[in-house]
């Protein structure tokens, strides 16, 4: 039986905040991307509690809008030690080109925004329970392998002499 095959141009492995904020990109501009996760689920404690200008730009450059998750603007940040006490008074009142310049958030309600937008994206799949195992380069291909409760994935193919990709990449899913 002949096993199907994938072809992607970006192959995203973990799909946390970084990996999905990445796919949202990619897929602003149909950049054909297959994003794995072993997880199954977003991870539901929160772990990042903020975000600065800069991120809170990138995040609308990958098109949350505003109000897509709760924020709430921090506007000053205290700095203590055990032996010095208060040491620090940071002013973070304020913004910078439309964005507060701190604020605090719930990181699974931001991932959850952002698979959310993901899906408005046609050219990014993203496969839950897969696992990368290994990867390696082999002459003019790579390779890799993984394995999770969707099948396992085989080889990838496309690297140019320099590590640059030549063109898409081809995923075979075994079992999958
Ligand atoms: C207890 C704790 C407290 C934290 N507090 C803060 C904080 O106060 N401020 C702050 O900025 N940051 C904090 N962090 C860090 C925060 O978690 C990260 O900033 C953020 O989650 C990083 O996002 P990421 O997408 O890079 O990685 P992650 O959120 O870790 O996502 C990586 C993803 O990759 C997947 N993955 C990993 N290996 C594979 C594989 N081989 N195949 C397939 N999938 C794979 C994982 O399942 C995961 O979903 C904290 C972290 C922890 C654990």
């Amino acid at each position: 039986m002949k096993e199907p095959t994938r072809q992607t141009d970006v192959l995203l492995v973990g799909f946390g905040p970084v990996g999905a904020t990445m796919a949202n990109l990619l897929g602003e501009y149909g950049v054909q991307v297959l994003a794995i996760d072993k997880a199954t689920e977003i991870f539901p404690k929160p772990r990042a509690i903020s975000l600065d200008n800069e991120a809170l730009r990138i995040l609308q450059l990958a098109g949350l809008r505003e109000g897509a998750f709760d924020t709430v603007a921090i506007p000053e940040v205290r700095m203590c030690s055990p032996g010095l006490g208060l040491f620090a008074r940071v002013r973070t009142a304020g913004c910078v080109d439309g964005h507060p310049k701190l604020v605090t958030f719930h990181q699974p309600e931001l991932e959850a925004a952002l698979r959310n937008r993901t899906r408005q994206h046609p050219s990014v799949v993203l496969e839950l329970g897969v696992e990368l195992g290994d990867f390696g380069e082999r002459g003019r291909s790579g390779e890799l392998g993984g394995f999770g409760e969707r099948g396992r994935w085989g080889k990838v193919g496309g690297f140019g002499g320099r590590g640059r990709w030549e063109g898409s990449g081809e995923l075979d899913v075994l079992g999958g």
